[in-house]
């Protein structure tokens, strides 16, 4: 995860539908429940709509009932950064891609204990998806 992918503004626009754009470079959130990932259950792998790199498996997904595509854990420890967000007035961990810097979601204790317990919160347009052949 060393070479970081880093884009100007008016590439990434160009790059993203403005949709994506606010989610991943204004870090943006699509509404609950408006994603096409989240009721989304086939045996694949889910990349960043940014560069591409792959994020999450189908095996760490799960239904969580809050709105947005959820996983028990990043398909590796470095392909996710994370850090604090104040925004809002809360106090949560932001999610990124760590090799484009786009913003993903978030992450959240309230995962399944026996997984770990950990919920990554992710918008479906953050995300593109390759089933399992
Ligand atoms: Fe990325």
């Amino acid at each position: 995860m060393s070479d970081k992918i880093v884009l100007t503004e008016e590439e990434w626009r160009e790059k993203l539908s403005a949709e994506q754009y606010h989610i991943l470079r204004e870090s943006g959130t699509e509404r609950a429940f408006s994603g096409k990932f989240d009721k989304h259950f086939i045996a694949g792998e889910y990349y960043c709509a940014g560069c591409e790199t792959s994020l999450f498996n189908s095996g760490a997904k799960y239904n969580s009932g809050c709105g947005w595509p959820a996983f028990t854990e990043p398909m590796a420890n470095d392909a996710v950064e994370e850090r604090r967000d104040v925004s809002f007035g809360m106090i949560r961990t932001e999610v990124l891609c760590a090799k484009c810097g786009s913003h993903l979601g978030h992450v959240f204790p309230d995962g399944p204990p026996e997984k770990g317990g950990l919920r990554y919160c992710i918008n479906s347009l953050a995300l593109n998806f390759e089933s399992e052949d």
